[in-house]
């Protein structure tokens, strides 16, 4: 169930950043990789949304945080400054997307959304896939970055739109009805494109989850999110970071 030698790593890198002198990544206070403050903004509001595909029926996408602010700040420490100690923190967000999701879609299986072949090179770990690891849910890497991809962050959401990264879907998809996992929701492009892989390979995709989501804004073309719920109790609440902060395994 566990990739213990990938598991290894990641633990090494955590022991270290808890005597190493580290600053929050939200906020950049002293001495902790994560200050209190920050792990309260990281408590889940689930939201939801649907996502019009090339044929219906629409992408049932559920999404914990608002892309910005804390959970932005948090995210990109993780996968641009190698702060996989971080995992841990977001582990529960995507945990409580992943159940929310799954909940009545029939889906079998989780699926990474792999990150551009640039991104993985240079960082040596796959962000989903390793917080994926830190929630103790088990994904099958059915897709693969093909060549010639665009790095998404890269371009401006207009080019994202018109430039959706390519993928392919292993044959071992064939069948299987998939829940997509991806780190960050923005206008859609990258899920499209996950989603018509998977179809054309022959599997059902019967929805997609995210640590956070990037608010809707004015006058771009993005996702009407609304929020599931009151998101004070239930799978949205967070109770992992306690252990997070005794510096004990979740
Ligand atoms: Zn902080």
């Amino acid at each position: 169930m566990i990739d213990w030698r990938a598991t290894m790593g990641t633990a090494l890198a955590d022991a270290w950043a808890l005597v190493a002198p580290v600053d929050c990544a939200g906020c950049g206070a002293p001495d902790r990789a994560l200050c209190l403050d920050c792990a309260a903004a990281l408590r889940s509001r689930l939201r939801g949304a649907a996502l019009p595909l090339d044929s219906p029926p629409a992408l049932p996408l559920v999404a914990a945080l608002a892309y910005e602010g804390v959970t932005r700040s948090v995210v990109l420490a993780l996968k641009n400054d190698g702060r996989t100690e971080l995992a841990r923190v977001l582990a529960p967000p995507l945990l409580a997307a992943v159940e929310a999701a799954w909940l009545g879609s029939g889906a079998e299986v989780l699926v990474p959304v792999p990150g551009s072949r640039a991104g993985a090179a240079r960082r040596g770990f796959g962000p989903v896939a390793l917080i994926l690891r830190r929630a103790g849910l088990v994904a099958e890497p059915l897709l693969r970055t093909m060549a010639g991809g665009p790095e998404q962050k890269a371009l401006r959401l207009e080019q994202r739109l018109a430039a959706a990264p390519r993928f392919a879907a292993i044959p071992r998809a064939r069948g299987r009805r998939v829940l997509l996992v991806d780190d960050v929701i923005t206008s859609g492009a990258t899920l499209r494109a996950a989603a018509r892989a998977l179809r054309q390979a022959g599997a059902e995709v019967a929805g997609a989850a995210a640590i956070a989501a990037t608010p809707r804004r004015r006058g771009a073309s993005s996702i009407p999110w609304r929020f599931l719920g009151d998101g004070g109790e239930g799978p949205g609440d967070n109770e992992p970071v306690e252990d997070y902060r005794e510096g004990k395994e979740a």
